[in-house]
């Protein structure tokens, strides 16, 4: 961190300063130029409130050279897999994850899975607990949800990812899904960051439709820095003055995010854009730019799927697109 003192502070107040980085056991140097004087201090800052500082009288600014997260960041860790089981990691090549957004009934899905596993598909999303803006929408199957996702993934040699929006239920999610998903609402809901933080099972943490890629990245460190290394990133879109598609598509942050964090990064062009005709030609953008799998949703009738019918790709639209993005990978491999 960098404090900028401003330029007539009298000296008293720098000695107050200075001691009170000494107090808290920091080093630092004082360099004196025209118009400000710049302290760069250094020391473990992590569990430090460094805005604190920004209080003391004299104070024009801090710089923070450090990002608050460090565990998530490249400085600590080059690339992370997570390894699904049966010879399937996220993190390795292009994962498709894909299904409806909601499991509706076990005949539905198993309709579902059947199509996605003949094109190779090999992870099942369904949510199970919905967070949906009225009451009165579906809410999902709960419990029963989960149960017919897991048996309906098994019969297909799936895996399977639902969200969770509350810790109560945890134990089911633990024994039914083998990606615990939370949701872009849930992002900064740090009691059930914690929680998950206490498993091993893989998480995939979506980011919150107000986030910057910094609130982001720290809601990972939480769980990271509490025990779970198995985070999967999932970007999908934010909300901004533009309401021409539902959120506004940010594929920019894929390379960046690439470049500050070691964790796999999943992108949902579904819910960034929230109309199917277009789900196609921006999943096809993130995936070359170097997302590790894409989440995409399908339905076989989506003017009457029970939720997010409008954005649900048909299984004739997700054919198509699914054989262009493979080629388009093997062209990228072969070529570039
Ligand atoms: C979902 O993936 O089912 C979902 C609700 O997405 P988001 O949390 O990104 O809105
Ligand atoms: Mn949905």
């Amino acid at each position: 961190m960098i404090i900028v003192i401003k330029k007539d502070t009298p000296e008293d107040i720098v000695e107050e300063i200075k001691e009170t980085l000494l107090s808290n056991g920091m080093s630092f140097d004082i360099l004196k130029g025209v118009k400000f004087t710049l302290i760069p201090v250094v020391g473990d800052l992590t569990t430090s409130d460094v805005d604190r500082f920004r209080a003391l009288p004299g104070v024009a600014n801090i710089i923070k050279v450090s990002k608050p997260y460090y565990l998530v960041s490249k400085d600590s860790k080059e690339k992370t897999v997570v390894d699904l089981g049966d010879g399937l990691k996220i993190g390795e090549g292009l994962t498709f994850i894909s299904g409806p957004c909601s499991v509706e009934s076990s005949e539905s899905i198993d309709k579902i899975a059947s199509f996605l596993a003949g094109l190779g598909v090999k992870v099942l999303r369904g949510g199970t607990y919905k967070l949906r803006t009225s009451p009165y929408s579906f809410q999902g199957l709960g419990k029963k949800g989960l149960k017919v996702l897991r048996d309906t993934a098994d019969r297909y040699n799936m895996k399977c990812i639902s969200e969770i929006i509350d810790t109560k239920d945890l134990s089911s999610f633990e024994e039914h899904v083998d990606i615990i998903q939370i949701g872009a609402r849930n992002m900064m809901n740090f009691a059930l960051l914690k929680e998950l933080s206490k498993i091993k099972k893989p998480v995939l943490l979506k980011r919150s439709l107000s986030a910057k890629v910094d609130d982001f990245l720290s809601s990972a460190e939480y769980l990271v820095s509490g025990g779970n290394e198995n985070v999967i990133l999932c970007e999908r879109g934010v909300q901004s003055f533009d309401d021409i598609t539902r959120s506004t598509v940010n594929i920019a942050s894929v390379p960046m995010i690439k470049d500050l964090c070691h964790l796999p990064l999943i992108f949902d062009p579904s819910h960034s854009i929230g109309i199917a005709k277009y789900v196609p030609p921006v999943a096809e953008a993130a995936a070359v730019m170097g997302v590790d799998g894409l989440m995409v949703e399908t339905h076989f009738n989506p003017a009457n799927a029970l939720s997010d019918g409008y954005q649900s790709l048909d299984f004739e639209s997700f054919e198509k697109m699914h054989q262009r993005i493979l080629k388009l990978i093997s062209f990228i491999n072969e070529k570039v």
